[in-house]
């Protein structure tokens, strides 16, 4: 099973794009036809109410999602960007297409932005910082908001693995400025394949947004009107993808009390030991509980433990971790801007992907084994576990296997 959300799919989604075939409307724009109801529009509409924030556009990818709102904020050459050195490629990769210039930040045991080390990032250039949810739960969101505030930055959420998840009751993607989600299939909920969307505050970056998903149109698809013009591209939500989404969204708050209740029975069935903890949580509440992470105190410890599952540590975390993206070519810095798309020979850049540049974040994910709850991502370690449709015994058998082998382990 992917993301947990793919579980549920039934005839609600296959209704839903039916209904899109029928209609012969392919087009979030309905040409000054109103009886014509666009899916992209009405998942908009719908996503915007379940998440409590007043302006939400749809989008193809999450990852376009990102780079809408770089584009809505203004960041480009000259900017740097705070990320953290656990998140997903694509988190870097937008930055770097804006024209800006990633700078990495350590995580801690939340696994997520380590408040204190991004104070440390912050230089003259620095425009905003990428809060990234990673695995389904929230970054400090209390410490990240004052540094942006106290530093006049923007602050970004990637609510990418985290659709639906809370950080003191709000939902996340409303703490920031601009909040990215992905529909794509390994997620909480999806768009039957792709998909993604942003949240906004603010009707500007609202309208900038649009404009840059949709080849400067304003919304509407007005030639005209309040705000900026700007070249956009076309990073429009398919009607077909918004239209299962919408199904999908509809069974949010079902896929969440499913994964938090096998979590929680999950993890009442693992006694903690000395050795072995629990990946801390910002704010257990809120936790979309797709995975379950424990830390070890030792990296051998947890790579034995992985071994004897057939997962892996975090560290192995393909295209998710600073040290696992190095084969790209250095992202580029202010010295030496430089085209996303071309590979000097010769060229000499540090490469802030190199191992070691983070040396917490490497020492943390080599001690992080990722149960399966909601989500099986072999690309996120988390091979090995429970899924949402998992009875008692069911987990009872795989805490009794992990336990054993973190017994073995920590002997
Ligand atoms: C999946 C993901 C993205 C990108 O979303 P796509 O829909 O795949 O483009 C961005 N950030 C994070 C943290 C992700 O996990």
């Amino acid at each position: 099973m992917p993301g947990p959300g793919y579980a549920f799919y039934d005839q609600e989604e296959e209704r839903s794009v039916l209904a899109v075939l029928q209609a012969l409307l392919n087009s979030r724009d309905t040409y000054g036809k109103p009886q014509l109801i666009s899916q992209a529009r009405s998942f908009e509409e719908a996503a915007g109410e379940r998440l409590n924030s007043p302006y939400c556009l749809s989008l193809n990818s999450g990852t376009s999602a990102l780079l809408a709102g770089l584009a809505a904020l203004g960041i480009g050459p000259g900017d740097e960007v705070i990320v953290p050195g656990f998140m997903f490629i694509a988190t870097i990769s937008t930055v770097v297409h804006s024209g800006a210039t990633p700078v990495f930040a350590e995580i801690d045991t939340s696994l997520t932005l380590d408040p204190q080390d991004v104070r440390r990032k912050i230089t003259e250039r620095t425009r905003a910082i990428v809060a990234v949810h990673m695995l389904g739960a929230s970054c400090d969101m209390a410490a990240l908001s004052q540094i942006a505030e106290e530093n006049g930055l923007y602050l970004i959420e990637d609510v990418a693995q985290a659709c639906g998840g809370t950080y003191r009751g709000a939902p996340l993607g409303t703490l920031g400025d601009v909040g990215a989600f992905s529909l794509d299939t390994f997620k909480v909920i999806n768009g039957g394949g792709a998909g993604g969307f942003l949240l906004m505050k603010d009707g500007r970056l609202f309208q900038r947004a649009y404009s840059f998903h949709d080849q400067g149109w304003f919304p509407g698809r007005e030639e005209t009107g309040d705000g900026d013009v700007i070249f956009g591209l076309n990073l429009r939500m398919p009607e077909f993808n918004a239209a299962f989404a919408r199904a999908q969204l509809a069974k949010l708050d079902t896929v969440l009390e499913r994964t938090r209740l096998v979590k929680s029975q999950l993890d009442k069935l693992i006694p903690l030991r000395p050795g072995l903890e629990q990946r801390r949580l910002n704010d257990p509440d809120g936790d979309c509980a797709t995975v379950s992470v424990y830390l070890f105190d030792q990296p051998e410890a947890a790579q034995a433990v992985a071994q004897e599952l057939g997962c892996s540590t975090l560290d192995k975390s393909r295209r998710h971790y600073y040290a696992q993206i190095n084969a790209l070519s250095p992202p580029p810095d202010q010295e030496a801007p430089t085209c996303p798309f071309q590979h000097k020979p010769g060229e000499k850049r540090r490469n802030t992907l190199a191992p070691g540049e983070l040396p917490r974040t490497d020492n943390l994910l080599s001690r992080a084994v990722a149960l399966s709850v909601g989500l099986s991502d072999s690309y996120l370690g988390s091979g090995f576990g429970a899924s949402v449709r998992s009875d008692p015994d069911e987990l009872s058998g795989i805490a009794d296997r992990f336990s054993a082998a973190a017994a073995q382990a920590l002997r």
